[in-house]
C-alpha cells in the first residue's frame, strides 16, 4: 500500500521484499513438490479420498464426509460443514502426494474431534480476518487523508489482528501435519520411502505458511517503525 511512498522508502524495500522472495519461493515450491510425487504410486495403491476415509474410521470419527472439489491444491477442511474437501489430483490418484494432503485435511478434522484449541480460535477469527485484508489499509488511507492519526492507529490495530490470525495458523498447520504423518505410520499406509515422500510434501506446504507469516510480520513492523509506535524515530 502505498502509505509512506513505499517505491522510495528504502527500508520499505528492506522490510518487506524478503517476504515477497520468500512467499513466491514457497508457492514455487509447494507446487514442484506436490508434481514430484504425485508421479511416485503409494506403496499401498491409495487415492487420497481411500487414505482420508480410513484414517477418520481408525480415529472412530463418522460424521464427517469426504468430498471432491474443484481446482488445483484447493484442498481443505471445512468445520462448519463437517467436510474434508480434495482437489481432484488428491481425491483419485494413488499417489504419495495425494495421501499426504489427504492424511493432512483429516488431521484437521482430528483436531476438531478432540477440541483441538488452537483450530477453534482460528476458525472464530476467520471472519475478522477476511474484514482485515481490505478495511486496515482503507481505514489508514482514510487516515491519512484526513490527517486524523488516531484512525491510522486504528487501521494498525486491525491489521495486527490479521497478523495474529496468521501466526495462529502455524501451530495448528504445524500440528496437522504431524497428527497426519503419526496416522500414516501407526495405519502402515506408508512404506519408508513413502513416509519420506509425504514429509517432503507436508514441508513444503508449511513453508507457506511460515512465509505468509513472516511477510505478515515484517509489514505490521514496517508500519509500526514509520508511525514512530516502535524504535523512536518518526522520520519522514
Ligand atoms: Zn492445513
Amino acid at each position: 500500500m502505498p502509505l509512506f511512498g513505499m517505491f522510495i522508502d528504502p527500508l520499505y524495500m528492506i522490510m518487506l521484499i524478503p517476504g515477497l522472495l520468500l512467499a513466491g519461493w514457497a508457492s514455487l515450491k509447494v507446487k514442484s513438490t506436490f508434481a514430484k510425487y504425485s508421479r511416485v504410486p503409494s506403496s499401498r495403491g491409495l487415492s487420497g479420498a481411500e487414505t482420508a476415509r480410513r484414517i477418520l474410521r481408525h480415529n472412530g470419527i463418522f460424521d464427517v464426509h469426504v468430498e471432491e472439489t474443484r481446482g488445483m491444491l484447493s484442498d481443505h477442511y471445512d468445520p462448519r460443514s463437517k467436510v474434508v474437501r480434495l482437489s481432484p489430483d488428491v481425491y483419485r490418484q494413488p499417489s504419495v502426494a495425494a495421501m499426504a494432503v489427504a492424511a493432512h485435511e483429516v488431521g484437521h478434522a482430528i483436531q476438531h474431534a478432540k477440541g483441538y484449541a488452537p483450530l477453534a480460535l482460528r476458525s472464530a477469527a476467520v471472519p475478522l480476518a477476511q474484514l482485515g485484508s481490505y478495511a486496515p489499509w482503507i481505514i489508514m488511507i482514510g487516515g491519512f487523508l484526513l490527517h486524523m492519526l488516531e484512525l491510522v492507529y486504528v487501521g494498525v490495530a486491525l491489521f495486527t489482528v490479521t497478523v495474529v490470525f496468521q501466526l495462529i495458523t502455524l501451530p495448528v498447520e504445524f500440528n496437522a501435519s504431524s497428527r497426519a504423518k503419526d496416522q500414516l505410520a501407526q495405519m502402515g499406509l506408508v512404506s519408508r520411502a513413502d513416509a519420506s515422500g509425504v514429509s517432503s510434501v507436508l514441508s513444503a506446504a508449511a513453508m507457506t505458511y511460515v512465509a505468509a507469516a513472516v511477510s505478515a510480520v515484517l509489514t505490521l513492523l514496517y508500519y509500526l517503525i514509520r508511525l514512530g509506535l516502535i524504535g523512536g524515530n518518526r522520520d519522514e
